[in-house]
C-alpha cells in the first residue's frame, strides 16, 4: 500500500494543527511521536476522512482519498483514539457491527469476528458487555475491529493507552506481524511503544515535522552502550524542547 501525503494543513479557527505535512508512506511499520497538542489525531482524522485538510491531499495508490473514499475506507483499519464507544453492545454484537459497517459479508463476518477476538486475547469475552470492560480490554476491543478484514492499512492513535505492560507487549507483537504485509502508522507520545518495531519515526511538534527516518539515522550515537532505546528517547526529548 501506497499513502503520500503532500502539504496538508488544518486549522481550528485561528489555531494551527497541522501546517504543511508531507510523507510518503508504504508497507512497514511507522511512528508519529509528539507530545499532547502536537497535532497526531489531527493528522489521523484527516488520514481517516473524519475530518477535512483545509490544504493539500492524500493520495492512497495515486488516488485522492476524498474522491475514492469509499473504496480507500474499505481498506483501512482505525484505533480511534476515545475509547468510550458502544457500551450498551456486547464485544460480539460490537463486532458484528462493525463488521458491516466495512461491508464485510455475514458469511465472512463469522470468521473475521472470531479471528480478530482471538489476536486481541479476547475469545472468551465475546458475549460481555463493553461497558463492564476495563480500560485495557476496551483498548483490545479497538484494535480487534481495526483488524476487521485484514486492512491494507492500519492507523493507530495512541493504540497503547490504558494497556497494562503485558498488553502492550503482546500488541507490539501483534504490529510487528502485521506490519510485514501491510501499512501500519501509529501514534503516541510514549517512545518505548515503537522503539525497534518503527523502520521511520516523524516528530511533530506544534503540527510540524521536526524530524524524521529511520530510527537508527537520527540517532547518531547508537553504536553507545545505551542502545537506541534511550537514543531514541533522547532525541524525541532534544527535538521537543
Ligand atoms: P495530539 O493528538 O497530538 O494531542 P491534536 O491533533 O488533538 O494533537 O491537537 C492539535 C492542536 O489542535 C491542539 O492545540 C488542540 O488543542 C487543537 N485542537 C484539536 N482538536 C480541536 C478542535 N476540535 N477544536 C479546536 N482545537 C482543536
Ligand atoms: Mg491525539
Amino acid at each position: 500500500m501506497l499513502l503520500k501525503i503532500e502539504g496538508v494543513s488544518k486549522s481550528y479557527g485561528k489555531k494551527k494543527a497541522l501546517t504543511d505535512f508531507s510523507y510518503s508512506f508504504e508497507n512497514g511499520v511507522y511512528a508519529v511521536l509528539g507530545p499532547n497538542g502536537a497535532g497526531k489525531s489531527t493528522l489521523f482524522n484527516i488520514l481517516t476522512c473524519n475530518l477535512k485538510q483545509d490544504e493539500g491531499r492524500v493520495l492512497w495508490q495515486g488516488k485522492d482519498i476524498r474522491t475514492h473514499k469509499d473504496e480507500y475506507l474499505a481498506n483501512i483499519g482505525f484505533i480511534p483514539q476515545q475509547q468510550d464507544i458502544y457500551r450498551g453492545f456486547t464485544f460480539e454484537r460490537f463486532l458484528w457491527y462493525m463488521a458491516s459497517l466495512k461491508g464485510i459479508k455475514s458469511n465472512d463476518a463469522k470468521t473475521e469476528v472470531k479471528k480478530v477476538a482471538e489476536a486481541v486475547n479476547l475469545s472468551e469475552d465475546l458475549n460481555r458487555k463493553l461497558g463492564a470492560f476495563s480500560g485495557g480490554m476496551k483498548q483490545r476491543a479497538l484494535i480487534a475491529q481495526a483488524l476487521l478484514g485484514s486492512p491494507g492499512i492500519l492507523i493507530c492513535d495512541e493504540p497503547t493507552a490504558g494497556l497494562d505492560p503485558k498488553e502492550r507487549i503482546s500488541f507490539r507483537e501483534l504490529v510487528m506481524e502485521y506490519g510485514k504485509n501491510a501499512l501500519v502508522i501509529i501514534a503516541t507520545h510514549i517512545v518505548p511503544d515503537v522503539e525497534n518495531i518503527a523502520k521511520e519515526v516523524i516528530f511533530l511538534k506544534e503540527g510540524r515535522i521536526a524530524a524524521a527516518g529511520d530510527p537508527n539515522k537520527l540517532c547518531k550515537n547508537t553504536e553507545h552502550s545505551h542502545g537506541i532505546e534511550s537514543e531514541l528517547e533522547a532525541f524525541y526529548m532534544s527535538v521537543n524542547n
